[in-house]
Protein backbone atom coordinates (compact mmCIF):
# COMPACT_ATOMS: atom_id res chain seq x y z
CA UNK A 1 0.00 0.00 0.00
CA UNK A 2 1.60 3.59 -1.14
CA UNK A 3 2.43 5.20 2.32
CA UNK A 4 0.79 8.41 3.49
CA UNK A 5 4.35 10.25 3.72
CA UNK A 6 8.00 9.82 2.44
CA UNK A 7 11.20 11.45 2.39
CA UNK A 8 12.10 10.46 -1.15
CA UNK A 9 9.72 9.16 -3.98
CA UNK A 10 11.32 7.31 -7.09
CA UNK A 11 9.13 6.57 -9.65
CA UNK A 12 9.82 4.07 -11.66
CA UNK A 13 11.17 0.52 -11.11
CA UNK A 14 13.66 -0.38 -14.00
CA UNK A 15 17.58 -0.22 -13.50
CA UNK A 16 17.35 4.03 -12.65
CA UNK A 17 15.13 3.75 -10.01
CA UNK A 18 16.32 0.30 -8.23
CA UNK A 19 19.64 2.14 -8.52
CA UNK A 20 18.87 5.39 -6.73
CA UNK A 21 16.68 3.26 -3.88
CA UNK A 22 19.63 1.19 -3.66
CA UNK A 23 22.13 3.72 -2.96
CA UNK A 24 19.79 5.21 -0.57
CA UNK A 25 19.18 2.06 1.50
CA UNK A 26 22.56 1.74 1.64
CA UNK A 27 22.65 4.90 3.81
CA UNK A 28 19.79 3.95 5.80
CA UNK A 29 17.27 5.73 4.19
CA UNK A 30 14.33 3.93 3.13
CA UNK A 31 12.49 5.61 -0.42
CA UNK A 32 8.66 4.90 -1.78
CA UNK A 33 9.61 3.04 -4.81
CA UNK A 34 6.59 3.15 -7.16
CA UNK A 35 5.83 1.40 -11.00
CA UNK A 36 3.31 1.43 -12.96
CA UNK A 37 3.94 -2.32 -14.34
CA UNK A 38 2.41 -5.14 -12.15
CA UNK A 39 5.45 -7.43 -12.81
CA UNK A 40 9.22 -5.91 -13.97
CA UNK A 41 9.51 -6.79 -17.66
CA UNK A 42 11.46 -10.05 -18.30
CA UNK A 43 12.83 -8.98 -21.85
CA UNK A 44 16.87 -8.58 -22.53
CA UNK A 45 16.97 -4.95 -23.84
CA UNK A 46 20.28 -3.31 -22.88
CA UNK A 47 23.02 -5.82 -22.87
CA UNK A 48 26.14 -4.39 -21.94
CA UNK A 49 27.38 -3.16 -18.58
CA UNK A 50 30.84 -1.51 -18.72
CA UNK A 51 33.59 -1.12 -16.63
CA UNK A 52 33.33 2.13 -15.39
CA UNK A 53 29.71 1.50 -14.39
CA UNK A 54 30.79 -1.76 -13.16
CA UNK A 55 33.07 0.26 -10.50
CA UNK A 56 30.42 2.59 -9.44
CA UNK A 57 27.94 -0.19 -8.78
CA UNK A 58 30.36 -2.04 -6.61
CA UNK A 59 30.18 0.54 -4.10
CA UNK A 60 26.19 -0.17 -3.52
CA UNK A 61 26.89 -4.13 -3.54
CA UNK A 62 25.54 -4.98 -7.48
CA UNK A 63 28.61 -5.50 -9.53
CA UNK A 64 29.67 -8.30 -8.29
CA UNK A 65 26.49 -10.61 -8.39
CA UNK A 66 25.79 -8.84 -12.10
CA UNK A 67 29.79 -10.01 -13.20
CA UNK A 68 28.86 -13.73 -11.97
CA UNK A 69 25.84 -14.03 -14.18
CA UNK A 70 27.21 -12.11 -17.63
CA UNK A 71 29.67 -13.61 -20.38
CA UNK A 72 32.92 -11.08 -20.03
CA UNK A 73 33.85 -9.78 -23.80
CA UNK A 74 37.05 -8.68 -23.26
CA UNK A 75 37.46 -6.91 -26.66
CA UNK A 76 35.63 -4.66 -28.73
CA UNK A 77 36.44 -5.42 -32.53
CA UNK A 78 35.60 -3.53 -35.74
CA UNK A 79 35.10 -5.47 -39.25
CA UNK A 80 34.63 -4.53 -42.84
CA UNK A 81 33.08 -8.06 -43.10
CA UNK A 82 35.53 -10.30 -42.98
CA UNK A 83 38.28 -7.39 -42.00
CA UNK A 84 39.28 -5.98 -38.86
CA UNK A 85 39.62 -2.60 -38.90
CA UNK A 86 40.44 -1.54 -35.26
CA UNK A 87 40.42 -4.09 -32.21
CA UNK A 88 39.80 -2.39 -28.73
CA UNK A 89 41.01 -4.42 -25.78
CA UNK A 90 39.03 -4.10 -22.71
CA UNK A 91 41.82 -6.53 -20.60
CA UNK A 92 43.88 -3.43 -19.72
CA UNK A 93 41.42 -1.32 -18.56
CA UNK A 94 42.18 -0.11 -15.11
CA UNK A 95 39.48 -2.10 -13.03
CA UNK A 96 38.79 -5.27 -11.22
CA UNK A 97 35.97 -5.41 -14.10
CA UNK A 98 38.36 -5.30 -16.93
CA UNK A 99 35.60 -6.49 -19.49
CA UNK A 100 32.25 -5.45 -21.19
CA UNK A 101 29.67 -7.37 -18.97
CA UNK A 102 27.12 -8.75 -21.98
CA UNK A 103 23.87 -9.59 -19.84
CA UNK A 104 20.04 -8.74 -20.50
CA UNK A 105 18.68 -5.75 -18.40
CA UNK A 106 16.13 -8.07 -17.21
CA UNK A 107 18.89 -9.39 -14.90
CA UNK A 108 20.61 -6.47 -14.10
CA UNK A 109 16.85 -5.25 -13.02
CA UNK A 110 16.76 -9.07 -11.00
CA UNK A 111 20.05 -8.17 -9.47
CA UNK A 112 19.28 -4.59 -8.54
CA UNK A 113 16.02 -5.25 -7.12
CA UNK A 114 17.86 -8.48 -4.88
CA UNK A 115 19.73 -6.24 -3.41
CA UNK A 116 17.07 -3.65 -2.68
CA UNK A 117 15.26 -6.17 -0.70
CA UNK A 118 18.69 -7.66 1.54
CA UNK A 119 18.78 -4.14 2.52
CA UNK A 120 15.51 -3.64 3.43
CA UNK A 121 13.65 -1.99 0.25
CA UNK A 122 10.77 -2.96 -2.32
CA UNK A 123 9.05 -1.77 -5.35
CA UNK A 124 5.35 -0.83 -5.07
CA UNK A 125 3.44 -2.17 -7.95
CA UNK A 126 1.26 -2.01 -9.97
CA UNK A 127 0.93 2.33 -8.92
CA UNK A 128 1.18 4.82 -11.73
CA UNK A 129 1.50 8.28 -10.94
CA UNK A 130 -0.42 10.33 -12.86
CA UNK A 131 -0.51 14.20 -10.95
CA UNK A 132 2.37 16.04 -9.75
CA UNK A 133 1.92 19.28 -7.25
CA UNK A 134 4.93 21.05 -6.33
CA UNK A 135 4.53 23.17 -2.95
CA UNK A 136 7.63 25.00 -0.56
CA UNK A 137 7.44 21.63 1.33
CA UNK A 138 7.91 19.06 -1.60
CA UNK A 139 5.34 18.14 -3.92
CA UNK A 140 2.08 15.86 -3.68
CA UNK A 141 1.95 12.62 -6.28
CA UNK A 142 -1.50 11.50 -7.03
CA UNK A 143 -2.00 8.06 -8.55
CA UNK A 144 -4.29 6.67 -10.91
CA UNK A 145 -6.82 4.72 -8.78
CA UNK A 146 -6.85 7.86 -6.57
CA UNK A 147 -4.62 7.82 -3.71
CA UNK A 148 -1.89 10.34 -3.21
CA UNK A 149 2.08 10.35 -1.56
CA UNK A 150 3.57 13.61 0.16
CA UNK A 151 7.10 13.43 -0.86
CA UNK A 152 9.92 15.97 0.43
CA UNK A 153 11.88 14.64 -3.05
CA UNK A 154 9.78 13.22 -6.48
CA UNK A 155 12.98 11.42 -8.42
CA UNK A 156 11.73 11.23 -12.36
CA UNK A 157 13.19 7.53 -13.14
CA UNK A 158 10.29 6.81 -15.36
CA UNK A 159 12.01 6.82 -18.73
CA UNK A 160 11.93 8.45 -21.80
CA UNK A 161 8.29 9.48 -21.63
CA UNK A 162 8.70 10.52 -18.31
CA UNK A 163 5.44 12.15 -17.07
CA UNK A 164 7.36 13.28 -14.01
CA UNK A 165 9.65 15.36 -15.66
CA UNK A 166 6.47 16.77 -18.12
CA UNK A 167 4.54 17.67 -15.02
CA UNK A 168 7.42 19.33 -13.31
CA UNK A 169 7.55 21.01 -16.58
CA UNK A 170 11.30 20.22 -17.63
CA UNK A 171 11.24 20.27 -21.55
CA UNK A 172 13.09 17.73 -22.74
CA UNK A 173 14.94 19.80 -25.82
CA UNK A 174 16.66 17.44 -29.62
CA UNK A 175 15.76 17.77 -32.93
CA UNK A 176 12.41 17.69 -34.64
CA UNK A 177 13.63 14.59 -36.80
CA UNK A 178 11.43 11.47 -36.76
CA UNK A 179 14.75 10.11 -34.93
CA UNK A 180 16.97 6.73 -36.18
CA UNK A 181 15.06 3.62 -36.62
CA UNK A 182 16.46 0.31 -35.51
CA UNK A 183 15.86 -3.42 -35.50
CA UNK A 184 17.51 -5.61 -32.89
CA UNK A 185 17.01 -9.50 -31.93
CA UNK A 186 18.60 -11.84 -29.79
CA UNK A 187 18.78 -15.06 -31.95
CA UNK A 188 20.13 -18.54 -31.89
CA UNK A 189 22.96 -18.65 -34.98
CA UNK A 190 25.79 -21.00 -36.07
CA UNK A 191 28.93 -18.90 -36.54
CA UNK A 192 32.85 -18.82 -36.98
CA UNK A 193 33.16 -15.43 -34.73
CA UNK A 194 34.52 -15.81 -31.63
CA UNK A 195 32.05 -15.62 -28.46
CA UNK A 196 34.11 -13.27 -26.02
CA UNK A 197 34.21 -10.51 -28.15
CA UNK A 198 31.54 -7.91 -29.35
CA UNK A 199 31.82 -7.40 -33.04
CA UNK A 200 31.24 -4.09 -35.08
CA UNK A 201 30.58 -4.57 -39.02
CA UNK A 202 30.58 -1.38 -40.84
CA UNK A 203 29.12 -1.64 -44.11
CA UNK A 204 27.74 0.03 -47.09
CA UNK A 205 24.68 -0.07 -45.95
CA UNK A 206 24.45 0.81 -42.08
CA UNK A 207 26.49 -0.86 -39.05
CA UNK A 208 25.39 -4.28 -37.57
CA UNK A 209 26.63 -4.97 -34.04
CA UNK A 210 26.95 -8.43 -32.60
CA UNK A 211 27.17 -9.11 -29.15
CA UNK A 212 27.56 -12.59 -27.18
CA UNK A 213 25.19 -13.15 -24.40
CA UNK A 214 25.39 -15.77 -21.57
CA UNK A 215 22.72 -17.80 -22.94
CA UNK A 216 23.84 -18.40 -25.76
CA UNK A 217 22.07 -16.39 -27.79
CA UNK A 218 23.76 -13.59 -30.22
CA UNK A 219 21.73 -10.06 -30.19
CA UNK A 220 22.32 -8.15 -33.47
CA UNK A 221 21.08 -4.41 -33.35
CA UNK A 222 21.46 -2.74 -36.97
CA UNK A 223 20.40 1.24 -38.04
CA UNK A 224 17.49 0.09 -40.65
CA UNK A 225 15.95 2.56 -43.36
CA UNK A 226 12.45 0.85 -42.75
CA UNK A 227 12.31 -1.67 -39.90
CA UNK A 228 9.38 -4.23 -40.41
CA UNK A 229 6.32 -4.52 -38.06
CA UNK A 230 7.21 -8.14 -36.96
CA UNK A 231 11.17 -8.69 -37.24
CA UNK A 232 11.09 -12.16 -38.71
CA UNK A 233 14.68 -14.78 -38.83
CA UNK A 234 14.38 -13.90 -42.31
CA UNK A 235 15.20 -10.36 -42.05
CA UNK A 236 18.19 -10.96 -39.27
CA UNK A 237 19.28 -13.50 -41.96
CA UNK A 238 19.56 -11.01 -44.66
CA UNK A 239 21.40 -8.44 -42.12
CA UNK A 240 23.99 -10.85 -41.45
CA UNK A 241 24.00 -11.57 -45.40
CA UNK A 242 24.52 -8.02 -46.02
CA UNK A 243 26.81 -6.85 -43.27
CA UNK A 244 28.13 -9.79 -41.29
CA UNK A 245 30.92 -12.30 -41.94
CA UNK A 246 31.19 -12.96 -45.85
CA UNK A 247 34.04 -15.89 -45.78
CA UNK A 248 32.11 -17.97 -43.14
CA UNK A 249 28.51 -16.67 -43.27
CA UNK A 250 26.61 -16.60 -40.03
CA UNK A 251 23.13 -18.82 -40.87
CA UNK A 252 20.10 -17.54 -37.94
CA UNK A 253 18.86 -20.89 -36.43
CA UNK A 254 15.98 -19.51 -34.39
CA UNK A 255 14.70 -15.68 -32.94
CA UNK A 256 14.56 -16.02 -29.38
CA UNK A 257 13.27 -12.08 -29.13
CA UNK A 258 12.79 -9.24 -31.50
CA UNK A 259 11.86 -5.11 -31.30
CA UNK A 260 12.02 -2.04 -33.35
CA UNK A 261 12.94 0.95 -32.32
CA UNK A 262 13.27 4.55 -33.25
CA UNK A 263 15.56 7.05 -31.09
CA UNK A 264 16.16 10.69 -31.26
CA UNK A 265 18.96 12.66 -29.47
CA UNK A 266 17.22 14.48 -26.44
CA UNK A 267 18.03 15.78 -23.23
CA UNK A 268 16.33 17.61 -20.54
CA UNK A 269 16.72 21.29 -20.17
CA UNK A 270 17.30 20.90 -16.08
CA UNK A 271 17.89 17.45 -14.18
CA UNK A 272 16.34 19.71 -11.12
CA UNK A 273 13.06 22.03 -10.80
CA UNK A 274 12.31 22.25 -6.67
CA UNK A 275 11.61 18.77 -5.10
CA UNK A 276 11.75 17.32 -8.56
CA UNK A 277 15.09 15.42 -9.67
CA UNK A 278 15.66 13.53 -13.08
CA UNK A 279 17.85 10.36 -13.49
CA UNK A 280 18.51 8.07 -16.45
CA UNK A 281 16.45 7.88 -19.12
CA UNK A 282 14.11 10.49 -18.24
CA UNK A 283 16.51 12.80 -18.69
CA UNK A 284 18.52 11.68 -21.87
CA UNK A 285 17.94 9.47 -24.85
CA UNK A 286 20.69 8.33 -27.43
CA UNK A 287 21.21 5.77 -29.79
CA UNK A 288 22.09 2.76 -28.51
CA UNK A 289 25.99 3.22 -30.35
CA UNK A 290 28.36 2.41 -27.75
CA UNK A 291 25.63 0.48 -25.52
CA UNK A 292 25.83 3.79 -23.39
CA UNK A 293 22.52 4.37 -22.29
CA UNK A 294 21.88 2.45 -19.88
CA UNK A 295 25.03 2.88 -18.07
CA UNK A 296 24.66 6.99 -17.90
CA UNK A 297 21.29 6.12 -16.10
CA UNK A 298 23.00 3.96 -13.48
CA UNK A 299 25.94 5.94 -12.81
CA UNK A 300 23.38 9.01 -12.60
CA UNK A 301 21.08 6.78 -10.31
CA UNK A 302 23.94 6.13 -7.53
CA UNK A 303 25.21 9.95 -7.77
CA UNK A 304 21.76 10.92 -7.03
CA UNK A 305 21.29 8.50 -4.22
CA UNK A 306 24.94 9.95 -2.83
CA UNK A 307 23.22 13.58 -3.32
CA UNK A 308 20.18 13.04 -1.76
CA UNK A 309 21.89 11.15 1.45
CA UNK A 310 23.91 14.10 1.84
CA UNK A 311 21.61 16.60 1.86
CA UNK A 312 19.58 19.36 -0.26
CA UNK A 313 22.94 21.21 -0.63
CA UNK A 314 24.66 18.29 -2.74
CA UNK A 315 21.17 18.40 -5.68
CA UNK A 316 22.11 21.55 -7.00
CA UNK A 317 25.91 19.90 -7.74
CA UNK A 318 24.13 16.35 -8.85
CA UNK A 319 22.05 18.51 -11.34
CA UNK A 320 25.26 20.63 -12.49
CA UNK A 321 27.73 17.62 -12.97
CA UNK A 322 25.38 14.80 -14.88
CA UNK A 323 24.15 17.57 -17.27
CA UNK A 324 27.15 17.81 -19.25
CA UNK A 325 28.12 14.18 -18.42
CA UNK A 326 25.02 13.56 -20.92
CA UNK A 327 25.60 15.72 -23.25
CA UNK A 328 29.27 14.10 -23.56
CA UNK A 329 27.83 10.94 -23.62
CA UNK A 330 25.12 12.17 -26.50
CA UNK A 331 28.37 13.42 -28.56
CA UNK A 332 30.21 10.92 -28.09
CA UNK A 333 27.11 8.20 -29.30
CA UNK A 334 26.55 10.76 -32.37
CA UNK A 335 30.11 10.38 -33.24
CA UNK A 336 30.10 7.26 -33.48
CA UNK A 337 26.74 6.77 -35.21
CA UNK A 338 28.51 9.18 -37.78
CA UNK A 339 31.51 7.30 -38.33
CA UNK A 340 29.46 3.90 -39.33
CA UNK A 341 27.70 6.02 -41.83
CA UNK A 342 30.53 7.47 -43.56
CA UNK A 343 29.61 8.48 -47.25
CA UNK A 344 31.13 5.87 -49.82
CA UNK A 345 33.56 8.71 -50.67
CA UNK A 346 34.93 9.15 -46.96
CA UNK A 347 34.89 5.10 -46.13
CA UNK A 348 38.20 3.95 -47.41
CA UNK A 349 39.75 7.33 -45.62
CA UNK A 350 37.69 6.53 -42.02
CA UNK A 351 38.77 2.37 -42.58
CA UNK A 352 42.70 3.69 -42.81
CA UNK A 353 42.46 6.17 -39.98
CA UNK A 354 40.44 3.38 -37.71
CA UNK A 355 43.16 1.17 -38.68
CA UNK A 356 46.50 3.27 -38.26
CA UNK A 357 44.65 4.51 -34.52
CA UNK A 358 43.80 1.20 -33.50
CA UNK A 359 47.44 0.25 -34.24
CA UNK A 360 48.79 3.03 -31.44
CA UNK A 361 48.36 0.86 -27.86
CA UNK A 362 47.62 4.65 -26.52
CA UNK A 363 45.03 5.31 -28.72
CA UNK A 364 43.26 1.91 -28.31
CA UNK A 365 43.64 2.62 -25.10
CA UNK A 366 41.70 5.84 -24.42
CA UNK A 367 38.89 4.51 -26.66
CA UNK A 368 38.42 1.24 -24.24
CA UNK A 369 38.84 3.54 -21.62
CA UNK A 370 36.11 5.75 -22.97
CA UNK A 371 33.39 3.26 -24.45
CA UNK A 372 34.11 1.49 -20.45
CA UNK A 373 32.21 4.77 -19.69
CA UNK A 374 34.94 6.08 -16.80
CA UNK A 375 33.71 9.74 -15.74
CA UNK A 376 36.58 12.11 -14.23
CA UNK A 377 35.83 12.77 -10.66
CA UNK A 378 33.10 14.95 -9.92
CA UNK A 379 33.80 19.16 -8.80
CA UNK A 380 33.85 20.00 -5.41
CA UNK A 381 29.87 20.36 -4.89
CA UNK A 382 28.19 16.92 -6.23
CA UNK A 383 31.71 15.54 -4.75
CA UNK A 384 30.66 16.97 -1.09
CA UNK A 385 27.73 14.17 -1.51
CA UNK A 386 29.57 11.06 -0.97
C1 LIG B 1 13.67 -2.63 -27.16
C2 LIG B 1 14.72 -1.86 -26.41
C3 LIG B 1 16.06 -2.15 -26.64
C4 LIG B 1 17.06 -1.42 -26.00
N1 LIG B 1 18.37 -1.74 -26.23
C5 LIG B 1 19.33 -1.03 -25.61
C6 LIG B 1 20.70 -1.34 -25.80
O1 LIG B 1 21.05 -2.25 -26.53
N2 LIG B 1 21.63 -0.59 -25.13
C7 LIG B 1 21.28 0.44 -24.28
O2 LIG B 1 22.14 1.10 -23.68
N3 LIG B 1 19.98 0.75 -24.08
C8 LIG B 1 19.01 0.03 -24.72
N4 LIG B 1 17.72 0.33 -24.49
C9 LIG B 1 17.44 1.45 -23.60
C10 LIG B 1 17.49 1.00 -22.16
O3 LIG B 1 16.54 -0.02 -22.02
C11 LIG B 1 17.22 2.22 -21.30
O4 LIG B 1 18.31 3.12 -21.42
C12 LIG B 1 17.03 1.87 -19.83
O5 LIG B 1 15.95 1.00 -19.64
C13 LIG B 1 16.76 3.15 -19.03
O6 LIG B 1 16.47 2.84 -17.71
P1 LIG B 1 15.53 3.76 -16.83
O7 LIG B 1 15.41 3.06 -15.52
O8 LIG B 1 16.03 5.15 -16.86
O9 LIG B 1 14.13 3.78 -17.58
P2 LIG B 1 13.09 2.53 -17.94
O10 LIG B 1 13.90 1.30 -18.05
O11 LIG B 1 12.34 3.04 -19.08
O12 LIG B 1 12.24 2.44 -16.62
C14 LIG B 1 11.19 3.34 -16.35
C15 LIG B 1 10.20 2.66 -15.42
O13 LIG B 1 9.24 3.63 -15.02
C16 LIG B 1 7.95 3.05 -15.02
N5 LIG B 1 7.01 4.14 -15.23
C17 LIG B 1 6.89 4.93 -16.31
N6 LIG B 1 5.94 5.87 -16.11
C18 LIG B 1 5.46 5.67 -14.86
C19 LIG B 1 4.45 6.34 -14.08
N7 LIG B 1 3.76 7.40 -14.55
N8 LIG B 1 4.20 5.87 -12.84
C20 LIG B 1 4.89 4.79 -12.34
N9 LIG B 1 5.83 4.13 -13.05
C21 LIG B 1 6.13 4.58 -14.29
C22 LIG B 1 8.00 2.06 -16.18
O14 LIG B 1 7.02 1.04 -16.00
C23 LIG B 1 9.42 1.52 -16.08
O15 LIG B 1 9.50 0.36 -15.29
C24 LIG B 1 16.71 -0.39 -25.12
C25 LIG B 1 15.36 -0.13 -24.87
C26 LIG B 1 14.36 -0.85 -25.51
C27 LIG B 1 12.90 -0.57 -25.23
Amino acid sequence: MLPERTDVLVVGAGPTGLAVATTLAGYGIAATVVDRLAEPPVTSRAAVVHAGTLEVLDRIGVAAPLATRGLHSVRFVVRDRDRVLATVPFDRLPSRYPYALLISQAETEAVLADRLTALGGRVLRPYEMTGLDLDGDGAVARFAGGGTVRARWVVGADGMHSRVRELAGIRFGGPADPGESFLLADVRVESALPRDQVTLFLSRRGPLVWAPLPDGTVRLVASVADAPREPQARHFQALLDERGPARRPDRVVEVAWASRFRIHHRIADSYRRGPVLLAGDAAHVHSPAGGQGMNLGLRDAVALGDALAAGPQALDGYAADRRPRAEEVLGFAAGLTRLAAAPPALRPLRDLLLRTASALPPTRHRLAVRLAGFEPHPPPAAASAG
